[in-house]
């Protein structure tokens, strides 16, 4: 491993700052103070910084005359869950626990920023993006809506998730789909309400309710190509308040995951035929209202993710063949507006899963992050 020696020379108080941060978990877009502390460190490091989305920091370090701009994002929001571990910086938030790292990710960023304070000799424009609200609050979209693309011209973006069960010094590079999109959807199924004794009176819903959630199980193994992969859950059905009664309504809700735009376009489509069909069957009516709420997440320039990654851990610690995941990542709609490459750095094999009360982000890839990113300015700048 060719680790940058001045970042492993700040590990300890990298350390200490991960801490702290796990210690103060802060969730969504209400991430206040650790925006505080982020700002607090680019003051001290003297790196200029800007507020942008919603408790979001962006702060931009120039080095010569060159026009090219490489962002960073990372996250720095946590977890709605109690925390199970009991060393010194557990969480002391009751119901809030960083379970997925993001502590670390922040972090890692910061101490980029502290290695380019004292190391400018690149030539273009290096930008910090510390965004809050990754967990489902729409931290990207914030941060988008309010200029960011506007603001600068960037040429390309770099991300990365710290990965469980994925060794400590290895690095994941995915040549495509990185993570999954994200789509939710409601069925309204409506008939007519009545007595349970008289159901050729009324018009009851629940029988097209089973042939629509049957039938959208079918749709992954009969019309989504086997090469592909895609995911339909139903994760919600409500109707109903009698022991004796035939509802009108009946709400059925599920989650959709893909790892191609193509398959995501299939799916919406059959699940509206799926309904619309179950529905013509039984003389209901069928409304669905399907949101789109992440893209899938595209690597589109894996060639630099590659070299970057090789150039700190070694070729033979870097993995390409990792399945793409079914999570999402909003990271995602960047790769709508410029070039980048989201990776994946090991936590470890024996890692607890993210999102579980006993994770912790592993202090000793802090350094595996930021010397990848100073391995992309090397490459890019
Ligand atoms: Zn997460
Ligand atoms: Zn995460």
């Amino acid at each position: 491993m060719a680790l940058n020696s001045e970042v492993l020379a700040l590990l300890d108080e990298m350390k200490e700052i991960r801490r702290n941060i796990h210690r103060n978990p802060e969730v969504g877009l209400e991430t206040v103070e650790t925006a505080k502390l982020i700002k607090s460190k680019l003051d001290e490091y003297g790196i200029p910084y800007s507020d942008c989305g919603v408790n979001s920091v962006v702060a931009e370090i120039k080095g010569g005359e060159g026009d090219t701009t490489v962002a960073f994002r990372v996250d720095f929001d946590a977890l709605e869950m109690e925390e199970e571990n009991d060393f010194a910086y557990k969480s002391q938030v009751q119901g809030r626990m960083h379970a997925c790292g993001h502590d670390g990710h922040c972090t890692s960023l910061i101490a980029l920023a502290a290695y380019l304070s004292k190391n400018r000799d690149f030539n273009g424009t290096v930008l910090l993006l510390f965004q809050s609200g990754e967990e489902g609050y729409e931290g990207a979209l914030r941060v988008i809506e309010d200029g960011f693309f506007d603001k600068y011209k960037v040429d390309y973006m770099f991300g990365f998730h710290n990965w469980p069960g994925l060794e400590t010094g290895k690095i994941a590079v995915h040549n495509g789909a990185c993570m999954a999109s994200e789509d939710r959807f409601e069925i309204y199924v409506t008939g007519k309400s009545g007595h349970a004794s008289m159901p050729h009176v009324s018009n009851e819903p629940f029988a097209a309710v089973a042939d629509i959630i049957k039938g959208l199980q079918s749709i992954i193994v009969r019309k989504v190509p086997s090469h592909e992969r895609g995911v339909i859950s139903i994760t919600q059905v409500h109707g109903g308040s009698m022991r004796n009664g035939i509802p009108d309504r009946v709400m059925v809700q599920g989650n959709v995951r893909t790892c191609n735009e193509d398959v995501q376009d299939l799916i919406e489509e059959s699940i509206g035929q799926v309904a619309k069909g179950a529905a013509t069957m039984y003389g209901v009516k069928a409304e669905l209202d399907y949101v789109r709420k992440h893209p899938v997440l595209v690597n589109s320039v894996p060639e630099i993710g590659l070299k970057a990654a090789e150039k700190v851990v070694g070729a033979e610690n870097v993995v390409t063949d990792m399945e793409s995941s079914m999570a999402a990542e909003d990271y995602a709609f960047f790769m709508k507006h410029t070039k980048g490459c989201y990776v994946w750095i090991g936590n470890g094999s024996d890692s607890a899963a993210l999102h579980n009360s006993k994770y912790d982000f592993n202090d000793e890839i802090l350094p595996v992050a930021a010397s990848f990113f100073i391995a992309v300015i090397d490459e890019l700048l």
